[in-house]
């Protein structure tokens, strides 16, 4: 399967916890937590589109300000997702500021908290000094919490000692392949309206449209969209990515892992401590490397990335990885 999503952490394992996922051919990309994000050019901080939160703890929302004054003068929105708390949080943040200056600026901020079992949503838009508008809220048992036709993030509360941290997946409805082969047989031109033509795909299904073809010829066909599906298209199931950080070692908490990394093509999750270091990781609320490799196994996800290590490893930094490592091949 050719991927999807492109998912990189920005500061390495030692580093603050920010998972930067490219969306493959759509110039987009989303975070998961906002910790230090100076790694990250101008040109990356642009692309995202929506940030998700796992919680407001200082190493996962510090990179906010960063984000912010870069997307400043962009006319695209950018949404903020995270637990219980976060709009008076992000509230407070931007008003925080002085906002005399910016009322051409078209940047549309939308934060969304999820309480578990509802959404709340507010706007603050750069041009009114990001006043806050009027809340609106929605029932959202399941968790959906951000939505487009070619992905959605799903949102799942663990326990971080006596608050939530919530856990992501990110996750493709449908992964849309288009076989190489047939698409040159045909002199069809490889390009972006191959992007266009997958959307046309996951769209709700209506009458049989046309579909511009570019040949490699330089001319253009037309060609039903039924047609150039059987032709060019197969389906294979989506692409699935779970992200999980800073949660307590506890078995509620393990059930819920395992239940939203099911068969996942990549887990992220954090490996704070090494095993013998147990209790100091129950003391801080933290997994450790062998529970996040355990549980990596357990969730029969494909294959496992840790991060957020104590700096105590440094001294051994690939201590923690194999850890996790032993722990997701061979189990106990
Ligand atoms: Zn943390
Ligand atoms: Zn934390």
């Amino acid at each position: 399967m050719r991927s999807s999503f492109y998912p990189r952490l920005i500061n390495g394992p030692f580093g603050d916890p920010a998972l930067y996922v490219r969306l493959a051919h759509r110039g987009q990309a989303l975070l998961f937590d906002c910790g230090d994000l100076r790694n990250l050019t101008t040109r990356e901080l642009l692309k995202i589109r929506a940030v998700f939160i796992s919680h407001a703890h200082i190493d996962h929302l510090i990179g906010f300000d960063v984000l912010l004054r870069q997307c400043l003068c962009r006319s695209q929105g950018l949404m903020l997702v995270g637990p219980e708390g976060i709009l008076a949080r992000l509230g407070s943040r931007l008003a925080g500021y002085t906002w005399n200056l910016t009322a051409g600026y078209p940047l549309t901020l939308t934060v969304r908290e999820w309480t578990g079992t509802q959404v709340r949503e507010q706007v603050f838009r750069a041009c009114q000094g990001f006043q806050p508008e009027t809340e609106r809220h929605w029932d959202c048992p399941d968790g959906v919490l951000f939505q487009t036709p070619y992905c959605q993030v799903q949102g799942v509360a663990l326990q971080h000692g006596d608050i939530p941290s919530l856990a992501f997946v990110l996750q493709e409805p449908v992964h849309i392949a288009i076989r190489k082969e047939e698409l040159l047989r045909r002199g069809y031109l490889p390009g972006p309206w191959l992007t266009r033509f997958k959307d046309m795909l996951l769209a709700p299904p209506t009458a049989d449209v046309r579909v511009a073809v570019p040949l490699q010829s330089g001319d253009m066909a037309w060609v039903g969209l039924r047609d150039l599906r059987a032709r060019i298209a197969s389906t294979e199931r989506g692409m699935k990515i779970a992200y999980v950080t800073d949660v307590s070692p506890i078995p509620a908490n393990y059930r819920r892992i395992v239940r939203l990394a099911r068969d996942a093509h990549l887990l992220v999750i954090e490996a704070t401590f090494a095993h013998r270091d147990l209790e100091r990781a129950r003391l801080r609320n933290h997994l450790t490397a062998h529970l996040a490799g355990r549980l990596g196994r357990l969730a029969g996800v494909a294959r496992l990335q840790v991060f957020h290590h104590s700096p105590r490893y440094q001294h051994s930094p690939e201590l923690l990885a194999e850890e996790a490592c032993n722990a997701f091949q061979a189990g106990d």
